[in-house]
């Protein structure tokens, strides 16, 4: 199996750089055979290709088994005029990576006990610029102070999210909250809504409610363990699922993939975070989450469990290492992005490095 590693910008390298070695030692123990190859993209590539996607590279994620994405500066890239392409929703919508999945865990010492929710945000439509339009954009001008943005939201493209939704929550506590703000938006989050209830039929053991998204947003504050699996749609999903990260300990813990039925990408849930890149402080859970969650996916296609198990020990590593007081500087600690990283990896090796046992 083909697996690509796209560094990309801002802790990008940084947050990637045990993806490599974490294959290895996986192949090691598990007996899976996960070939790595590392691809450019973002600024990097742009400085020597013209362009932060060159075209090998795009080729190279459409033909992998599965991708790992480095954060990117996309904000920088308006003044990269033609070469400056956001490779990130260029995958989404040319691989057709139509969910997100970002769980949210409970793992610090600060985090609301009990917390344990996953977040399936709809990721090819919504309330994007570039994603709702067949040509043009999504937003738009008539004067100078005056501008537009169209949201998109389709019947199929909301079964089809409520679908991995209803099936994700049940495997677990069996229960889907629809998020949505059909008050204002009638029609729009009226085909949501009507999507989500319609699959519902197909699963009579998950429970299942609505809520408005004003709502949700002071409600996972409050009370986040009152929630299993959100379904919503692509703007409240990426608002809500930095929310739930933050609330659960921090941005930098958040795992998230964005998949299709042929195509899996491994990204964090954050940015580049340039204010902090290179200074060996960037929480690096996020990434390795987000490539756990890779592994499990990429293990349900290829029907190798030697993948699944590898999922289960670095989620459980992360756990453990997170639970054991090893903490990054945005939840409160000392510990550098390497040293994180050597000891989440040291775990699954079977080299355990117990703080306990330190002296
Ligand atoms: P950001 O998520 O990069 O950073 C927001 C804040 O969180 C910053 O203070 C940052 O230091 C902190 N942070 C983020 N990740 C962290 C981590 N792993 N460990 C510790 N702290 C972390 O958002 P931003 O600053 O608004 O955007 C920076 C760049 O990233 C912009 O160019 C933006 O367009 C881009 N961006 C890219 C993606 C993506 O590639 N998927 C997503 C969001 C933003």
């Amino acid at each position: 199996m083909r697996l690509l590693i796209l560094p990309g910008d801002g802790i990008g390298p940084e947050i990637t750089r045990p993806v490599a070695p974490l294959v290895e030692l996986v192949n090691n123990r598990f007996g899976t055979k996960v070939r790595i190859e590392t691809h450019p993209v973002g600024l990097a590539a742009f400085d020597v290709h013209g362009t932060t996607l060159p075209d090998p590279t795009f080729i190279a994620c459409r033909e992998a088994d599965g991708v790992v994405l480095g954060p990117l500066s996309t904000s920088e890239y308006r003044d990269l005029g033609a070469g400056g392409v956001n490779a990130s929703a260029r995958l989404r919508l040319d691989l057709d990576l139509y969910a997100n999945i970002r769980p949210c865990r409970g793992l610090g010492p600060a985090s609301p006990p009990n917390m344990d929710l996953v977040i399936v945000r709809e990721n090819t439509e919504g309330f994007y610029a570039v994603r709702t339009m067949y040509a043009g954009s999504g937003e738009f001008a008539p004067d100078a102070g005056t501008a537009f943005a169209l949201r998109k939201i389709t019947q199929a493209a909301s079964r089809r999210i409520a679908l991995r939704a209803f099936d994700l929550a049940s495997r677990r506590r069996g229960k889907v909250t629809a998020v949505h703000k059909a008050n204002v938006l009638a029609l729009t989050d009226g085909v949501f809504l009507a999507a989500c209830r319609e699959v519902r039929q197909q699963f009579p053991d998950v429970s299942y409610e609505e809520e408005l998204v004003d709502a949700s947003a002071a409600h996972l504050v409050k009370q986040p363990s009152d929630y299993d699996v959100l379904v919503t749609t692509n703007l409240f999903g990426d608002i809500l699922s930095n929310e739930a990260a933050q609330i659960a300990g921090s941005l930098g813990l958040a795992g998230s993939l964005n998949h299709g039925e042929s195509h899996g990408v491994a990204q964090a849930a954050h940015g580049s975070a340039p204010d902090i890149a290179g200074r060996d402080i960037a929480n690096p859970v996020s990434m390795l989450a987000s490539v756990g969650l890779l592994l499990d996916w990429m293990s349900g296609r290829a029907g190798d469990a030697g993948l699944a198990d590898a999922a289960r020990e670095l989620d459980e590593a992360i756990r453990q290492e997170i639970g054991a007081g090893g903490l990054p500087a945005d939840m409160g600690g000392r510990c550098g992005t390497r040293e994180i990283q050597d000891r989440i990896l040291s775990r699954i090796g079977g080299r355990r490095t117990d703080r306990s046992q330190e002296g």
